[in-house]
């Protein structure tokens, strides 16, 4: 079993061995097992060369000998791609009591900045370098990504700042309501300047009581459309919370970037997504944290269970008919834990059948590509920034000892990030 202490201990032997980081100069990382994060077969031994902070070359083996090249002796590690979170809700805690839930969105910017920041630090200690917010009421996310987060900051935010939804519908807790005489499109059309993507909540949440119970869709497909093709014109991506089949038909009529949950959206969907190369995010997480927060014998922790089962059922599917799946994990619902959760989410893709190699490509060079990061995350190859985490593991152990202990070593650009993460890594200095 690994414990804390051995892991301590490997974080100071990597500072001393490595001295300085910096990122002027070369070395060479060696990795027990490298995984690229494009679907391959893990490389045993597999090292990078990196120069300047960006990757010259990828092999296995002995890295050719350079004078005055240091060495990061990952050699007991599995070293991948830094990590993608496409589905985040930075200012919710997670805490797992709906009573706290409810009144965990603070109005008071302070506070909500706080706690904006203690989760991004979370996401960067779990290896994540890039989220994508899923929606807050008062765009709190989408105000601290450009006022407080630090420029150099080693984590990328995305925000849509609040979420479109239907007036009466759910949606008030991820932002606001298409106020009557308006249509969708007039509205997204309004605020496409100032966001990064544009979020719409096209369905209800999954019931916990009626199992595969499905709501109607909120939007009609030709104003959802409008909206999203209002989006793409402005070049903003469109993600879309949608649950069951109707509702999911009309996003991907729509035209949009990526499904959110997606569950029972049924394998129709799922083809016509692979056909129009839509994403899914299948948040997976979620549903087994309501599984595991539920009461002991409840019929939502029963209904929670089925649904999860039923939703490993349809990755399973999704990855037979070649849907491109992004890791998100709602992180920030009730009992699902920022930064942390993506481990969980990677393990049930692998219980869907993915090889650990496909699971991390889910959760980089995916979500990089859903994000438009691909030029500069998601994948270990020469010419790319080297970012990536290195966790103490062989890859048959992987997600799991991540989940538990974290990673032992974070590089961004080729420069190490110092775990835990210093506050001014992620808040601007005297903002
Ligand atoms: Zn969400």
């Amino acid at each position: 079993m690994d414990s804390a202490g051995p892991v301590e201990s490997d974080r100071r032997a990597v500072k001393e061995q490595e001295g300085e980081t910096s990122m002027t100069d070369k070395f060479v990382v060696r990795s027990g097992w490298l995984i690229d994060g494009t679907g391959t077969p893990t490389l045993r031994q597999g090292f990078l060369q990196v120069t300047q902070g960006r990757i010259t070359s990828v092999g296995s083996g002995n890295p050719p000998s350079e004078k005055g090249t240091r060495t990061l002796d990952f050699s007991h590690c599995t070293v991948l791609p830094a990590l993608v979170d496409c589905h985040v809700h930075l200012c919710r805690s997670g805490a797992p009591e709906p009573p706290q839930q409810r009144q965990s969105v603070p109005r008071a910017s302070g506070e909500t900045d706080r706690r904006i920041a203690r989760h991004l630090r979370l996401c960067l200690e779990a290896g994540i370098v890039a989220v994508r917010e899923g929606g807050d009421p008062h765009a709190s996310t989408l105000r601290f990504r450009k006022e407080r987060l630090a420029g150099d900051s080693p984590i990328r935010l995305l925000s849509p700042g609040a979420a479109w939804h239907a007036a009466g519908r759910y949606g008030a807790i991820l932002g606001r309501a298409v106020p009557p005489g308006r249509t969708l499109a007039e509205c997204v059309s309004q605020h496409l300047d100032s966001a990064d993507h544009v979020k719409i909540v096209q369905s209800g949440l999954n019931s916990l009581s009626r199992f595969g119970y499905e709501t109607p869709a909120q939007f009609a497909t030709s104003d959802l459309k409008a909206a999203v093709e209002a989006a793409h014109g402005n070049g903003l991506r469109a993600m879309i919370h949608a649950n069951g089949f109707l509702p999911v038909r009309s996003a991907v009529e729509a035209g949009c970037d990526s499904v959110e949950h997606g569950f029972f959206m049924g394998k129709e969907n799922l083809e016509r997504m692979a056909e129009r190369g839509i994403s899914w995010v299948p948040t997976a997480c979620a549903m087994l944290a309501c599984a595991q927060t539920a009461p002991p014998g409840s019929l939502e922790r029963e209904t929670a269970r089925r649904t999860l089962d039923r939703q490993i059922e349809l990755i399973a599917s999704a990855r037979a008919i070649g849907v491109q799946i992004a890791c998100g994990t709602d992180s920030g619902t009730p009992g699902v834990l920022h930064g942390s959760s993506i481990w969980t989410e990677l393990s049930l893709l692998a219980k869907a059948g993915f090889s650990v190699e496909e699971a991390v490509r889910c959760a980089t060079f995916h979500g990089a590509r859903l994000l438009g990061l691909e030029q500069t995350l998601g994948i270990l190859a020469s010419g790319m920034p080297a970012s990536f985490v290195a966790v103490r593991a062989d890859p048959s152990r992987l997600f799991e000892t991540a989940g538990r202990l974290g990673p032992v070593a974070l590089y961004v650009n080729g420069a190490e990030v110092a775990i835990p993460v210093p506050e001014s890594l992620i808040l601007a200095e005297g903002a």
